[in-house]
């Protein structure tokens, strides 16, 4: 398989077009690690030992994992050095946790037991990515499941493969042993075979909706544990009462960061009635300064879409929006003199919540203006939506950014901010968003079934028949 830059729009990578074969390959690999490998009889302190290594290793070749993504995604050489800069700290967290969530031992009123939790590895897990930030979606996703002990087989996006396969030999550099850590490169089709493996134990998805209701359904055949993190249409909301110049600044991150190809995007931007027009110009202005062009230049602050299959929905998405009456106010068309798949920023105003470009995902540069009177409208159009994935609130008044956040349904509420992540906080989502938790000191469970021990202190024969 080739993978195009898409800037450039020429191949700069070839990969193996895997299959099923090579998918049954992996997972017994890995189903061997996790059983009877030396793996098997790491301490989890030792794990946090190796991870600790990993994410030294991750953090000295920070810059050519970035340039690597740089080619493969189009997303701007500064943001994914940043990203690679810190992933390391994913590692370094999920490291110290190790060996901090072996169980509990219970208070209970069987007071002639003692029972405790035990929490062991799930086993082997499937891990499935987009290729809007492949590395971190793995990362996300390696980090704590080889901190809870599990092995495991990883299908990267047919557009981004390159990152994850540097990634093994690190992964191999680190001192990880064989079968750990295993990838297969190919399309969709690899992925389905994945999940429905029967050796798999737990399917880590990222992706589309559609995608990850698929892969819940085929997971279902087994029993499989699925976690997914899914699509987004974020509302950004912006009170009379915000600054006005701050919040402009958070429209424009919150759909125009990343090309808009991000999955907690702020596509929907809620205007108060009273400062629509003042901040609708305000942002039309800015808008018109983003530069676009070659995201290996530092002055660049948008590149291209990452496929060409990408770009095509994208431009139909505009036209989608034209004909249901939204109003276009500007960018709009594609750019064809810079690079491959580049469109222009795009804002539609007078956005009513229930067209269809307010309620599909883009993924793209396309925001949404919707108006709104009051508060109560504000939460009524912001949580009219299938998903939940993020959302902000934009107020100087601390009770109503309180009161706001606790009402607004999504996975994540930055309040005066936007696109914020970190390690140490829960990333997932409401509704048709996602299933499950990633980051933060509940995402190792993610990767971990529990286990309760009963056992008898007296040591005297029970009666046979009788519960309890
Ligand atoms: P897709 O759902 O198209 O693909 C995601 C991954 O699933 C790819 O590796 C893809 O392979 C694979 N895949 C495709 N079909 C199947 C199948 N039937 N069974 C198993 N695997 C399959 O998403 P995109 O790659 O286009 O990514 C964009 C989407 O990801 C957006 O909706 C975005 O919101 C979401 N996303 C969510 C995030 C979150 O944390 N919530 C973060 C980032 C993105 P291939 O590419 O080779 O076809």
């Amino acid at each position: 398989m080739e993978s195009v830059n898409p800037y450039t729009g020429v191949t700069w990578a070839k990969v193996p077009d895997g299959d099923a074969s090579h998918v049954d390959a992996a997972v017994r690999a890995a189903r061997e690690a996790f059983e009877s490998g030396p793996w098997s009889t790491f301490t989890a302190t030792q794990r946090g030992h190796l991870l600790r290594k990993l994410g030294d290793i991750v953090a000295r070749d920070a810059e050519e994992f970035a340039r690597i993504e740089t080619a493969d995604n189009g997303k701007l050489y500064r943001e994914m050095v940043g990203q690679w800069r810190y992933l390391p700290e994913y590692f370094y967290y999920f490291a110290g946790l190790a060996d901090k969530t072996a169980g509990d031992f219970l208070a209970s009123d069987r007071t002639n037991f003692h029972i405790f939790t035990k929490h062991e590895p799930m086993g082997v897990v499937g891990a499935i990515t987009a290729w809007n930030s492949p590395g971190m979606l793995l990362i996300m996703k390696l980090a704590a499941g080889l901190a809870a002990g599990c092995t495991f087989v990883v299908k990267p996006s047919e557009f981004t493969p390159i990152s994850t396969l540097e990634l093994a030999k690190r992964i191999d550099e680190a001192g990880f042993p064989a079968g750990v850590f295993n990838v297969v490169t190919g399309g969709g089709a690899v992925g389905a075979a994945l999940v429905s493996h029967p050796g798999i134990d737990k399917i880590a998805f990222t992706g589309g909706t559609e995608t990850g209701k698929r892969i819940a359904a085929s997971a279902a055949a087994n029993l499989t544990r699925v976690s997914l993190e899914l699509g987004g249409k974020s509302p950004n909301v912006v009170f009379e009462d915000a600054d006005l110049d701050v919040a402009v600044n958070g429209a424009i991150a919150g759909i125009f960061g990343a090309s808009g190809q991000s999955c907690s995007a702020g596509s929907r931007l809620l205007l108060q009635d009273s400062v629509y027009d003042r901040f609708l110009e305000k942002l039309i202005e800015q808008t018109k300064t983003i530069r676009l062009g070659d995201p290996m230049d530092p002055e660049t602050q948008m590149g291209p879409l990452a496929n060409e299959p990408q770009y095509r929905k994208v431009l139909e998405c505009i036209e989608m929006a034209k004909s249901e009456g939204a109003k276009l106010v500007e960018g709009g068309d594609a750019v064809t003199d810079i690079g491959a798949y580049f469109v222009k920023p795009t804002i539609f105003a007078e956005v009513r919540n229930e067209m269809r470009i307010a309620q599909e995902e883009v993924f793209g540069p396309i925001l949404s203006v919707i108006r709104f009177k009051d508060e109560d409208e504000a939460i009524k159009i912001a949580n009219d939506t299938r998903f939940g994935l993020a959302a902000a609130v934009w107020t100087q008044n601390v009770h109503r950014a309180h009161r706001v956040a606790a009402r607004l349904r999504a996975g994540t509420v930055w309040v005066n901010a936007y696109r914020i992540v970190t390690f140490a906080a829960p990333f997932g989502g409401f509704g048709e968003s996602g299933l499950g938790r990633e980051n933060g000191l509940d995402a190792i469970k993610e990767f971990m079934e529990t286990k309760a021990i009963y056992v008898e202190l007296s040591g005297q024969p029970r009666d046979p028949f009788k519960l309890g």
